[in-house]
């Protein structure tokens, strides 16, 4: 018994091992992930100067990919950093990388970065950014959130100003999320509720932030410091769009508190429950009924909507 055990994990040991690599495309090749490696003089390492996307496919759909790609050229714009492919090109590369790893269901993640220079700030020393396309399985949080709900803490970091770092570019430069991220890890929660520098709700790490009151659907305007999730617009044109009235209004901690119901959305996460702030219980304590309708919304849409490939 123990040996034929052993033999058959032995056997899936050396199934798993036969597995190619995945696949990364870099700066026009596709190269296995263990060679698929930049300079250590990259400005996207040294200083997080460079930008990313996000973005999911659903059963051969990619979700969104153009608003994707118009926000990762809006953010490069932004930082004076020219794109090296057009948004049909980084499309094509996309698609690319999903069939070569066969992946029908994925995370993708588009990055370029600023490119190699010296050890100075000047971006001008970079003669050309470095770009590749990462596809993955994301799996972050457990399926109990959905069901139950998840709890979240406000951490005394704030959300960066937007005269400062804007969080609306979604730049290499997430240190303020990281640092939130580690603060609500440090007292065992899974994510943070950021305030902007007013004290105002601004979004999560990774995710924005909605609450539900008398019926009224209600997220954080992102001129108060949040950047213009695609999850957040896609579920404001949902929520319109079957009668469910939607806001962007100015929230405090006080707002969720005492809402009716309260959601976080992102490209990784989708729609999940909140059922608790800083130990205050949201509403039943449970994923209420708008929320639900709108995850529900929310799966149907990625069906059928997106840009299709085929493996
Ligand atoms: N806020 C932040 C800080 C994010 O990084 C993200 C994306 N992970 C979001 C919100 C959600 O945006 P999206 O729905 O476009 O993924």
């Amino acid at each position: 018994m123990a040996i034929h055990r052993s033999s058959s994990h032995k056997s899936k040991k050396l199934l798993q091992t036969a597995q190619p690599e995945p696949l990364i495309y870099l700066n026009g090749e596709f190269v296995p992930k263990g060679e698929a490696k930049i300079s250590v003089f990259d400005h996207g390492l040294l200083y997080g100067d460079g930008v990313f996307e996000g973005i999911r496919s659903y059963n051969c759909l990619i979700f969104k990919l153009n608003e994707h790609l118009i926000r990762l050229r809006e953010s490069a714009h932004t930082i004076m950093l020219k794109l090296p492919l057009t948004a049909e090109e980084m499309a094509d590369a996309i698609v690319e990388t999903l069939k070569r790893n066969h992946l029908r269901d994925a995370y993708i993640r588009v990055v370029v970065t600023r490119g190699e220079g010296d050890l100075g700030l000047d971006p001008a020393n970079c003669k050309s950014p470095n770009y590749f396309v990462i596809t993955d399985k994301i799996v972050l949080y457990p399926e109990s959130f959905y069901r139950d709900g998840m709890e979240i803490i406000t951490v005394p970091t704030v959300r960066n100003l937007p005269e400062a770092i804007n969080p609306a570019l979604k730049t290499l430069n997430y240190l303020n999320n990281i640092m939130a991220k580690i603060e609500a890890k440090n007292s065992n929660y899974k994510e943070a509720l950021m305030l902007n520098h007013q004290g105002y709700v601004a979004e999560c790490t990774g995710d924005n932030v909605f609450l539900v009151k008398n019926g009224l659907v209600q997220t954080p305007p992102t001129y108060l410091g949040a950047l213009r999730g695609i999850t957040r617009q896609a579920i404001m044109d949902l929520a319109l769009r079957n009668d469910m009235p939607c806001q962007e209004r100015i929230l405090t901690r006080h707002d969720l508190f005492n809402a009716d119901e309260a959601f976080l959305t992102g490209t990784a996460a989708e729609v999940v429950p909140v059922v608790k702030i800083d130990g205050r219980q949201i509403g039943k304590g449970k994923p209420g009924k708008v929320t639900r309708k709108l995850m529900s919304l929310f799966q149907d849409l990625t069906r059928k909507d997106g840009v299709r490939y085929t493996l």
